[in-house]
């Protein structure tokens, strides 16, 4: 059976109408100013920290530079704790510094990084941990902070799914070190390509700004072997202009979470994820986990969603720690990762995204619950 309707994919990038964007663009023709800390960067950074509630933050070309600046800024070294059950560029950026990943085993319910199992991982060559907030849902940050207080660890959190998420004691990106956000193109808040790094206080963002201008303090003086991670002012007016629409879409999203969830409640062997307790979510992905009840297998009901024009997405399948550059490591052995391997066998992301309407929620829907039908 094949399906003629338009095709249905994870997430649609969200964009404002392009007569919103002409202005901006006549602006930066008008003043020829393009990247480097221009006008629009410089109103980016600060709208930001408003609407997230933090002190500071640096703009970057992407998330993946920005995570690697972290690493950077902070001179991290030696071994990293990480989590196997993400985005590959978690682990990539340790890499590109020379420090080696050690991989921890994740919270069945949470799917982060789980503090219970960090402290037996931590070696005389640990100095700092990177946890992931997965699909926007926060980490168990009180306890990873007491874990790396205990042991002068520093932490760096890849922050990419968390835009806008806030806990109890406000936005989820001020504990840390430092939180790396990404505005790529799948994401909740996007700027074509594009990411941050939110940070404590002024010295550090300081250095973080010279990193990413390739060490550059003044015409004449380079104080670090930087990079150029600079956003561009395209993309920064871009932002200013998806910030406006931030609010709409979170809303949207929240509506189709919560239409997924009351539909596929009945459902024997769907599990849908729950959030981790936060006080505001973000909605970034809609991860179900296919268990043995089900009537198929996750990889056939990925192969029957495709069947009818549907494009959902493993992830996070392979786990990071299974590709072939990490795969050798002790700590990546599967034996030592039993939940995120059973996870990575059962998870599957459905589309969410403003623009989804509700018939094509509909669709996605049936295909799932025609399975317990055949
Ligand atoms: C998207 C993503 C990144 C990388 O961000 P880019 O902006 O695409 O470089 C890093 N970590 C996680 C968890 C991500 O989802």
């Amino acid at each position: 059976m094949s399906d003629s309707r338009p095709p249905i994919y994870v997430t649609k990038p969200f964009l404002p109408d392009l007569k919103e964007v002409m202005p901006y663009m006549e602006k930066i023709w008008a003043n020829q100013i393009l990247t480097n800390g221009g006008p629009f960067h410089q109103q980016l950074e600060k709208a930001l920290c408003e609407h997230l509630g933090v002190e500071h933050i640096a703009l970057f070309t992407n998330g993946t530079i920005a995570l690697v600046t972290a690493l950077q800024a902070l001179r991290v070294t030696g071994e990293v704790i990480t989590t196997p059950y993400s985005f590959v560029a978690t682990a990539h950026s340790l890499l590109w510094n020379g420090i080696k990943p050690v991989f921890v085993d994740i919270d069945r319910d949470t799917l982060n990084l789980d503090p219970r199992k960090i402290e037996a991982a931590i070696t005389p060559q640990t100095t700092a941990i990177m946890p992931v907030h997965c699909y926007g849902h926060p980490c168990d940050v009180e306890a990873i902070q007491k874990i790396a207080d205990n042991y002068n660890l520093k932490v760096i959190y890849d922050a990419a799914h968390a835009f806008g998420v806030q806990c109890h004691c406000g936005s989820v990106l001020n504990h840390g070190d430092l939180s790396v956000l990404s505005f790529h193109a799948t994401k909740v808040f996007n700027t074509f390509e594009g990411g941050a790094i939110v940070c404590p206080d002024a010295k550090t963002k300081q250095r973080i700004d010279h990193l990413k201008n390739f060490g550059f303090v003044d015409e004449v003086t380079v104080v670090a072997p930087g990079i150029n991670g600079k956003m561009s002012e395209f993309n920064a007016a871009f932002g200013l202009i998806q910030l406006q629409h931030i609010d709409a879409a979170l809303q949207r999203r929240a509506e189709i979470d919560a239409r997924y969830r009351a539909e596929l409640a009945d459902l024997p062997g769907i599990r849908c994820v729950r959030d981790s307790g936060e006080k505001v979510a973000n909605h970034s992905y809609f991860p179900i986990l296919v268990d043995a009840e089900y009537p198929i297998s996750r990889d056939a009901l990925y192969a029957r969603l495709r069947e009818h024009n549907i494009f959902a997405r493993r992830y996070f399948y392979p786990l990071i720690s299974d590709f072939p550059m990490y795969r050798g490591m002790p700590s990546a052995d599967p034996s030592r990762l039993p939940v995120a391997s059973e996870i990575a066998r059962k998870v599957l992301c459905l589309p969410i995204y403003p623009a989804l309407t509700d018939e094509e929620q509909g669709r996605v829907i049936e295909a799932i619950r025609g399975a317990c039908r055949n």
